[in-house]
């Protein structure tokens, strides 16, 4: 009964080591797709600048060759501080012959602009929309355009990065200098910072790995333990079952012993001492033999004592570990300056749903929001009001959605819903009513009362659509609910 137990004790462990073994490999890969999307999104920036200037056309087809032969990062970063060098010549250049003849638009000015501009082009998801803003006067210049996307590009990136609490100071640091960067300021300590950022969280997820691998090969170890304990009790019930089957034939030779000193005796006293003898055998064979059950089961008793205090170490491991990981998946999925689920977090949901739209046809709604004139809060207060207004915003749009609806930060001052159950009609007064609500929010500075709107665009799911087709779909109401004066929702 006890070795029933103890085996199923010791498959629970097995099952839980390969749980474990499980989650460290779909970390692994998580991280692995992380990587692949950074190299993925510098190979396509460097394409953006090519053209402009030959040593740097060579320097960015060897960072892209680098990337693609899967080079190592100080080998990367080799390749960017020689890029960064290139790139800050050019630029003095540029400003050297702005400075000496004045003239609007000089010819590397231009180039500098047209590589920003194609910069934000190729990285920006909806370049043609920001365009065509302009004519209400959220955007000024080509240049200033531009320089925002960049910014906005790195901005997004940070965003991008799922990173444990520790480095949220250090992003943080870096969000505040991009948002507070000058025009014409130089992007080389910016990069560096980056740079730095991405070395470090290689390092530490490699320590964490290895942490997690020590962990998994110490638990594989003591398991190894529990068998060789298990092995160990079956030599014990081995030896109980070798010694009453010895006891047994023991006393069988004892009792026929008596049988025939009785038939061959002669007179009852010869009979009672040869009983007597035989019986004194019999006892002190008992003897013996209950000595050895009592010392075999003594020795169990100890060892599945230490067994059980090893176990319960390995639970306690086990259950840290675990928190851990838990912690470490829901801060991966939370937006470090709202507070609320970020980018990823959506993705997994809106995968979910789509599941669940295709198994019970139940309409699923789409609501992309955008602030309005976000960036003039960030000039006329500073980006530290503009995030206390985001995380403001976050909070009516996720405190003020039924609990089976979804709210993100996609990114920057953009927010995204999901609406289940309902359809478009039926969202439609919903999200009006957020939109007051943000509307109505009073945000202080100073003691002067500013207001913030937001506007939304918003779709249903529909039969064949893949999931770019419905978001796109929802962004392009987004920006006709911009177009025609802001402040609202339009649907599509
Ligand atoms: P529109 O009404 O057309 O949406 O105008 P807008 O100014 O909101 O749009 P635009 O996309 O030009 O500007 C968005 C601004 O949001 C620019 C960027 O600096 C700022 N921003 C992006 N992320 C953050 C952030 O995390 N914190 C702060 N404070 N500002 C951010
Ligand atoms: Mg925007
Ligand atoms: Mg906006």
């Amino acid at each position: 009964m006890e070795n029933d137990d103890q085996a199923q004790e010791a498959e629970q462990w097995k099952k839980k080591y390969l749980d474990y073994l499980e989650e460290s490999e779909r970390n692994e890969k998580q991280w692995k797709a992380s990587d692949e999307l950074l190299r993925k999104t510098i190979s396509r920036l460097t394409l953006a600048a090519d053209g402009l200037d030959d040593t740097l056309d060579q320097q960015l087809r060897d960072l892209r060759d680098a990337i693609r032969d899967h080079s190592s990062t100080a080998q990367l970063r080799g390749h960017i501080d020689d890029m960064s060098k290139t790139l800050v010549r050019l630029d003095q250049v540029g400003k050297q012959r702005q400075e000496k003849t004045d003239a609007p638009a000089p010819a590397t000015t231009e180039a500098s602009g047209g590589f920003l501009k194609r910069l934000f082009a190729s990285a920006s998801r909806r370049s043609p929309a920001s365009t065509t803003l302009s004519p209400d006067g959220a955007v000024s210049g080509a240049n200033t355009v531009s320089g925002e996307s960049v910014r906005d590009i790195l901005v997004r990136l940070l965003e991008r990065l799922t990173l444990p609490d520790e480095f949220s100071q250090r992003v943080d640091h870096i969000r505040s200098h991009i948002l507070k960067m000058a025009d014409g300021e130089h992007w080389d300590s910016v990069l560096g910072e980056i740079a730095d950022l991405v070395q470090a969280i290689r390092a530490q997820s490699q320590k964490e790995k290895q942490g997690i691998e020590n962990f998994l090969k110490q638990l594989g170890e003591r398991l190894q333990e529990v068998d060789r304990q298990l092995a160990q009790s079956e030599s014990y019930y081995d030896d109980t079952l070798d010694a009453g089957q010895q006891l047994d034939s023991r006393v069988q030779q004892e009792i026929s012993g008596i049988g025939d000193s009785v038939r061959d005796a002669t007179d009852l006293g010869q009979i009672k001492q040869v009983v007597q003898t035989h019986i004194d055998a019999i006892l002190t064979h008992m003897a013996g033999h209950r000595e050895a059950e009592q010392q075999r089961y003594d020795d169990a008793k100890r060892e599945i004592a230490v067994m059980n205090a090893r176990m319960k170490d390995m639970e306690a491991e086990t259950e840290a570990l675990r928190s851990r990981i838990d912690e470490e998946r829901s801060q991966a999925k939370t937006d470090a300056l709202t507070g609320i689920p970020n980018r990823l977090a959506w993705e997994e949901r809106l995968e979910q749903e789509i599941a669940r739209w295709k198994r019970f046809a139940t309409p699923l709604v789409l609501v992309m929001w955008d602030v309005d004139h976000f960036k003039r809060i960030n000039d006329r207060f500073g980006h530290k009001a503009g995030d206390k207004v985001l995380r403001t915003i976050a909070h009516v749009l996720a405190d003020n959605v039924r609990e089976t609806d979804f709210v993100a930060r996609y990114g920057g001052e953009e927010f995204i819903q999901l609406m289940t159950g309902s359809s478009l009609e039926e969202c439609l007064p919903v999200v009006e009513k957020l939109r007051s609500a943000i509307e109505a929010t009073g945000f202080h500075f100073r003691d002067e009362r500013v207001t913030i709107t937001a506007s939304c665009g918003l779709t249903a799911y529909r039969d064949g659509d893949t999931p770019d087709q419905c978001f796109e779909r929802a962004d392009k109401a987004m920006y006709r609910a911009k177009h025609a004066g802001r402040n609202r929702c339009v649907s599509d």
